[in-house]
């Protein structure tokens, strides 16, 4: 932790020489943590700690790829990979088959090596550090920074504390980052049981998503790429990554400002992450000939200090007001709650932004997540007053036509009656379906009597547009006016009180 190697006092070594001799002694480290009789299995770590410490560390688990991975091939000489797994409170067992499923699987040629850091775990097993004794814990994100600053390897893979990686599950990654360091590569997720730990194949159509209160799903891919795959082993391209488990070129997660380390314990990092790496020039994306299995939890066995819900939008406000630009306010109107919360100062983040010249979030929906559509308001309508008179439809006549003329205001603009509301939108003034529309064949000479038509926004007759207090007909250029017993359009003049009118919208 902190920064410090050592090497663990389980291992057993010999007295006099101080080497080790038979390497680490697993059954030791197990049996000094387990569950007592009667105790709850579920409360330490959230998933069922009996089933875990009862498989084997070295477990075998299936291959769930793809029936034409196996016959991939990949360079010879990728390149070797830190891999780093922070954990706090991790169940040993859990740990173990985590780091062992990695020895187990992977050419030991491509892991430099392996950085656990613990994250300030209630028992955990600190030499007296020079820094001294850490006093609190650092959250995930801070401490997976720890664990890439030291890191000696040129690519970073990161991993949560229980995992069980599959076959070959590296090399897909390696060759990826290798060909293209901007990439950020992760794999597919498979799902350990967090009931009886059973391995089970997580569908290779999914790719990471998330609604306007970033909040992640795993989602279909869409159609139209479902349908051009005609290649299973062929990466796709994921807006956003679902979290812990990814590879990434070191220089390039150092270049594009690490983390943000002013984000606390667990939650929104993945899509600050994300943001960034589509934004400043790089991508993100699955690799599913790469399989690791991960415990999935319905809660957080841990304590969030400031409580989940305000760390999570701590979190994902601090990424919202960095990278979301002005569509910022569709995160705030799916997330109400964070108005108005702190979350610190963004300012060195937005910097690193603007020296990176990164891309817009416009830019980030147009190619990235065009799936994301900005919500559309549901506009109501409002009323057109003139005095004490409010604009209204007054039902049929005999013939059938639809009629027009005043009335008192019978509502404010925010509870109109029926008849006296308007929604004035485009260049339609309309009513159910009904719109003003100058009627004459003669439409363009002065006199028209202004009526209401079934709405066609095609239709030249309908279309009307604000001129100060004035509503001008846009084809004519001429003024709704009302006249005695009817309306009509008639000669624009400035002064005319009947041609004043009241736009009140329903806010
Ligand atoms: N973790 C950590 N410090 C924390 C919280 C979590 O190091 O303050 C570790 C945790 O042990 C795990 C990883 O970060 O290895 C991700 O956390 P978790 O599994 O709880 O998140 P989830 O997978 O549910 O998103
Ligand atoms: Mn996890």
């Amino acid at each position: 932790p902190y920064g410090q190697r050592f090497k663990s006092r389980l291992l057993t070594s010999d007295p006099v020489t101080g080497t080790p001799s038979k390497g680490f002694d697993e059954k030791a480290y197990l049996s000094a943590k387990q569950l007592k009789p009667g105790e709850d299995p579920y409360r330490q770590h959230a998933f069922n700690q009996l089933e875990s410490d009862k498989l084997s560390p070295d477990r075998p688990i299936r291959d769930t790829r793809h029936y034409s991975c196996p016959s991939m091939s990949y360079s010879l000489d990728l390149p070797a990979t830190s891999v780093i797994i922070t954990f706090h409170n991790e169940a040993r067992s859990t740990l173990l088959r985590t780091v062992k499923s990695v020895l187990n699987r992977t050419p030991a040629s491509l892991i430099q090596e392996i950085i656990l850091v613990d994250d300030f775990s209630s028992d955990r097993e600190c030499p007296p550090s020079p820094l001294g004794d850490p006093r609190a814990f650092l959250g995930l994100i801070r401490s997976r920074v720890r664990g890439a600053d030291v890191a000696a390897a040129a690519i970073l893979t990161f991993l949560d504390s229980h995992c069980e990686v599959n076959t070959e599950w590296l090399q897909p990654m390696l060759q990826r980052v290798k060909e293209d360091h901007t990439r950020v590569v992760s794999p597919i997720i498979d799902v350990i049981s967090l009931d009886n730990f059973a391995y089970l194949a997580a569908s290779a159509d999914l790719r990471g998503g998330f609604d306007w209160s970033l909040h992640f799903k795993w989602e279909q891919i869409p159609l139209e790429q479902k349908i051009t795959r005609t290649d299973p082993t062929r990466p796709i391209r994921t807006p956003v990554i679902a979290g812990g488990i990814f590879v990434i070129d070191k220089a390039w997660f150092n270049h594009l400002g690490k983390y943000d380390a002013q984000m606390d314990i667990w939650g929104g990092e993945n899509f600050e992450l994300s943001f960034r790496v589509w934004m400043c020039g790089g991508s993100l994306e699955i690799v599913p000939c790469s399989r690791v299995g991960h415990v999935f939890r319905k809660r957080h066995p841990y304590n969030f200090p400031e409580g989940n819900a305000l760390t999570y939008i701590r979190n994902t406000k601090r990424t919202a007001e960095v990278w979301m630009d002005e569509y910022k306010q569709y995160y705030y109107e799916a997330r109400p709650s964070a108005i108005g919360k702190a979350f610190g100062s963004v300012a060195t983040r937005i910097e690193q932004r603007k020296k990176m010249n990164c891309k817009s979030f416009r830019w980030y929906l147009e190619n990235v997540y065009p799936e994301l559509t900005v919500p559309v308001k549901e506009v109501l309508p409002g009323i057109i007053k003139q005095g004490v008179n409010c604009l209204e439809s007054q039902g049929q006549n005999t013939a059938g036509d639809f009629l027009l003329g005043m009335g008192i205001c019978r509502g404010s603009a925010k509870s109109p009656p029926p008849a006296q509301a308007w929604l004035f939108t485009d260049h339609l003034i309309q009513q159910q379906g009904k719109c003003l529309a100058a009627t004459s064949t003669l439409m363009s000479s002065p006199g028209s009597p202004v009526t209401l038509q079934v709405c066609n926004p095609r239709e030249g007759k309908q279309k009307w547009r604000r001129k100060g207090t004035s509503i001008q007909h846009s084809v004519s250029g001429l003024c709704l006016e009302n006249k005695p017993g009817q309306l009509a359009t008639s000669k624009c003049q400035a002064d005319a009180q009947a041609q004043q009118w009241q736009l009140l919208p329903h806010t």
